[in-house]
């Protein structure tokens, strides 16, 4: 994490600064990589009963997940964090936060897993409840059904609890939620592990293709 941190100041300092998400050049090298115009510009994304997300995957808030997953620039994860605090509204006030796992693999590939991250920038306790046991494809790409066929059962497991109660109220947070197949499995490993409440906040919400 600290290690994120300063590769992501050293390459504000290296380079000439340009927004990560429009390529404008950053006037104040203080606000972090994404310009001032691209955070206003994110559409917010309506919240259902169980799903809430700062906004909609297109645009600039789509450029910031990418940079945030892609681009090393892990320190998004603070302002990402705070807008999805806004989001979440009441339900942070009294629930653990559980980050969906990446499979061991891949966070080792990418040196972290960017849910996790996005988790510990809520304020809230971290549970770290769940385990991916299976790479399977990446999402991206497939079409919904597909996505359902990705996440066989067994895909998420719970971690062993080493004697911790299970909170009543959970909140599971990604950075982006498509279809809802990963959400949904996660959510199954939580209510039977005795969660009595499972909600997702998100980064972004993926509108659906027809
Ligand atoms: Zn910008």
């Amino acid at each position: 994490m600290a290690m994120h941190r300063w590769a992501d100041r050293a390459l504000l300092f290296l380079f000439d600064p340009a927004c990560v998400a429009c390529q404008a050049p950053l006037t104040d090298r203080r606000i972090g990589p994404v310009c001032g115009r691209c955070w206003s510009s994110i559409h917010p994304s309506p919240s259902t009963d169980l799903v809430r997300a700062v906004g909609i995957y297109e645009g600039a808030l789509r450029n910031i997940v990418h940079a945030l997953k892609y681009g090393g620039h892990a320190s998004l994860a603070k302002p990402l964090g705070a807008r999805m605090r806004d989001a979440a509204g009441d339900w942070l006030d009294d629930a653990t936060v559980v980050p969906v796992p990446l499979h061991p693999w891949r966070s080792i590939r990418r040196g972290f897993n960017q849910a996790d991250l996005l988790a510990s920038a809520l304020g809230r306790p971290v549970w770290r409840a769940l385990r991916r046991t299976r790479l399977g494809q990446p999402q991206a790409g497939l079409s919904a059904a597909e996505r359902f066929r990705n996440i066989p059962a067994g895909t998420y497991v719970l971690r062993r609890l080493w004697g911790k109660r299970v909170p009543p109220s959970v909140v599971l947070v990604d950075d982006v939620i498509t279809t809802g197949a990963t959400a949904e499995a996660c959510t199954q490993v939580l209510l039977e592990a005795g969660v009595e409440r499972v909600r997702v906040l998100t980064v972004a919400r993926a509108l659906r293709r027809t």
